[in-house]
């Protein structure tokens, strides 16, 4: 009786197992990304807006929380792209996007100011015109005002 092929057939019977249960928690892992992306899409787009602007992230730059592996985030920043860009043509909504190089969040929202000094843990813009915003919102402002940009829809 050959006792060894049999300990090893039992042994790679189940790593087999074990990497089928690990890809099918990428799965699970790619399916719940996924319905996120969908549910934040659908979110916005019902609120009827004239046009979203988009920005186009480097997100090579912008990976700095280590949460979130880099390969996840593009893919997560694309699979939101695409959706978004599919829920938009259905719904006449014009889809503009500004470019990486636009300072969404170093110009004041209100006087139009560059800030040179901003750091990525400045989470308020404070600007010399009296303006105190939080940062995104700063620079969701910004781009809602944004005059270059391109058409995606
Ligand atoms: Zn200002």
């Amino acid at each position: 009786m050959k006792g060894g092929e049999t300990v090893t057939t039992y042994k790679r019977s189940n790593i087999i197992k074990n990497i089928v249960r690990v890809q099918k928690l990428h799965q699970r892992l790619a399916n719940i990304h996924l319905e996120y992306v969908k549910s934040v899409v659908n979110t916005v787009v019902k609120t009827k807006p004239m046009y979203i602007t988009i920005e186009d992230l480097n997100v090579k730059g912008i990976m700095k929380n280590r949460h979130l592996s880099k390969a996840v985030a593009e893919q997560c920043f694309y699979t939101f792209k695409k959706w978004l860009v599919t829920k938009c043509e259905q719904h006449g909504i014009e889809l503009r996007q500004v470019n990486r190089f636009y300072p969404s969040s170093k110009l004041c929202s209100c006087c139009g100011k560059r800030k040179k000094d901003l750091q990525l843990k400045d989470r308020t813009f404070n600007c010399e015109c009296g303006t105190i915003l939080d940062r995104d919102y700063n620079a969701s402002l910004n781009l809602l005002q944004a005059k270059e940009y391109t058409l995606l829809t």
